[in-house]
């Protein structure tokens, strides 16, 4: 079995018209499109590492060939990366990334809100839908709710997706009077320091054993 710097080379040296790493990579750059799969069983074509959710897109300025490659594999091997026609450094590729990565997981909330809201139409899954494209953020209990009916219609979406918010005293107070099996719905949705407090409140995570 090939060795990963061997398989990079092997998957871009065709490609490209220098001869070596690193010269070959600094033909390349990051086109701007990203494609979401959904899932992350996607191969990188560079690295032919799986488990890849987005591809994003780069193509070399002098074969014109293109691949569709993970975005660490853009910032491990600087594959260049513009803003208004100009190359980002390492730390404002990064950066760039992840505004991207951060869009596509708004716009896909915001998605399976709208379809949901449409299946069920409510005064309750309506106000959600507003108070996320207002806010980009749910309440603890508005979370609950939407978790609970976007499964209950078997709708697509990823619950870490969505960002919860405890920033109001009374967010903190309704996730501390949610009932166990509530919380539970939300767990995924909430960052490591949310669970934390969660937690402070008396909760257990989900599959605990206690
Ligand atoms: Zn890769």
């Amino acid at each position: 079995m090939s060795t990963y710097p061997q398989r990079v080379a092997d998957n871009i040296l065709p490609l490209s018209v220098a001869g070596t790493l690193p010269e070959a990579f600094k033909e390349w750059y990051f086109t701007e499109n990203v494609q979401d799969h959904e899932l992350a069983d996607e191969e990188c074509e560079l690295c032919n590492q799986e488990h890849v959710r987005y591809h994003f897109e780069i193509k070399n300025r002098n074969t014109n060939h293109h691949l569709r490659v993970g975005s660490s594999c853009i910032l491990k091997f600087q594959i260049q990366v513009f803003e208004n026609d100009k190359l980002l450094d390492a730390k404002s590729s990064k950066r760039k990334l992840e505004q991207i990565k951060n869009k596509i997981r708004l716009d896909s909330c915001i998605e399976a809100l709208k379809r949901l809201s449409m299946k069920e139409p409510n005064d309750i899954l309506k106000n959600a839908l507003e108070f996320y494209l207002k806010n980009k953020y749910l309440t603890p209990k508005f979370a609950f709710v939407v978790f609970w009916r976007l499964s209950n219609h078997q709708i697509e979406h990823s619950p870490s997706f969505f960002k919860v918010s405890l920033k109001k005293d009374k967010y903190k107070k309704d996730l501390m009077q949610m009932p166990l099996n509530h919380v539970h719905v939300i767990w995924s949705a909430l960052s490591s320091v949310q669970r934390e407090k969660a937690i402070k409140y008396g909760h257990t995570p989900p599959n605990s054993v206690q």
